[in-house]
């Protein structure tokens, strides 16, 4: 690994390390991880560090024209976990961008390319001049403002939420992906309207993870079946951001899913999506998952 100097971003003894991969998912593509450390084990604070250095990296993307679009994602298993965070290049056609996520979920999924010494070499030499201590990051204020997106509207919140939080709600997706009977696919959602990952305040970002954190334990604890969970949060079209309003996928996946074909297929789904629920299934479903989740405080 060759790791950049944690201490461009972070203060001096955070533990986090932010590195261009050996395999890449994309050109430029970066990864976020506490070497060592599991999700479980990630401190608020570590969340808190991390929030810093994907805003910082997120927005010298944007300043220099790198792109605007981008994947973070995340899958926390029971060895490890790190954050990717990969830019996408910008599409002019729907073919290309279907390319584009193809190879991104592929390689994701089934591992990266191997970045190069001379191409490893341009890049370090790039991010550290794009990402000089110097270049302060711009802090998003907590304007309250509405969007006319669905996660703007009281409708959609009513029906699908799971976990009210202070500044951000949990949904159960109405059209889950994911593997094993149950599909918990969560969505956590800032309460105010915030569309690109830029917007989403450091308050919002931390109290996301928070509770994610409590999800992700109480669902390991209760379901034997669960292997991995996915965390995955797009800006951008290119990137796949369906709703223009911020919002990180917390997706369970169980023993069925390791397989080739159990991945092939949960590829397909994060690509594809999958179908609905029935309104009577998801408001049964909404209710025992409220009812169950309400002990998690
Ligand atoms: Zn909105």
């Amino acid at each position: 690994m060759n790791y950049l100097k944690n201490d461009l971003f972070a203060s001096e003894n955070s533990p986090l390390f932010t590195a261009i991969p050996d395999k890449q998912i994309l050109d430029k593509s970066l990864q976020i991880s506490v070497p060592g450390q599991k999700f479980r084990d990630w401190s608020k604070q570590n969340h808190a560090d991390s929030y810093v250095v994907m805003q910082r990296i997120a927005q010298a993307w944007k300043k220099s024209n790198i792109t605007d679009q981008y994947l973070i994602y995340g899958k926390a298993d029971s060895h490890s976990f790190h954050w990717d965070m990969i830019p996408y290049q910008k599409c002019h056609t729907s073919i290309g961008r279907i390319v584009q996520q193809l190879q991104v979920l592929w390689r994701s999924t089934f591992g990266g390319i191997e970045v190069s010494e001379n191409s490893l070499k341009n890049q370090l030499k790039e991010y550290q001049l794009l990402l000089s201590p110097s270049s302060e990051i711009i802090q998003s204020t907590e304007n309250a403002n509405k969007g006319n997106d669905s996660f703007c509207k009281d409708t959609t919140i009513e029906r699908q939420w799971v976990v009210m939080g202070k500044r951000v709600h949990v949904l159960f997706n109405y059209a889950p992906i994911g593997f094993g009977g149950e599909r918990l696919h969560f969505l956590v959602v800032p309460k105010n309207h915030r569309e690109a990952f830029t917007d989403v305040t450091k308050e919002e970002y931390c109290e996301s993870l928070a509770i994610t954190s409590k999800i992700v334990d109480h669902f390991i604890k209760t379901r034997k079946n669960i292997k991995d969970v996915y965390f995955l949060n797009k800006t951008g079209v290119d990137a796949g951001q369906t709703v223009k309003h911020w919002h990180l996928h917390v997706i369970f996946s169980s023993n069925s899913a390791q397989n080739f074909w159990g991945r092939i297929t949960f590829l397909k789904n994060i690509l594809l999506g999958s179908a609905p629920m029935k309104k009577d299934s998801l408001a049964k479903r909404v209710g025992e998952l409220r009812k169950e989740l309400a002990t998690l405080k």
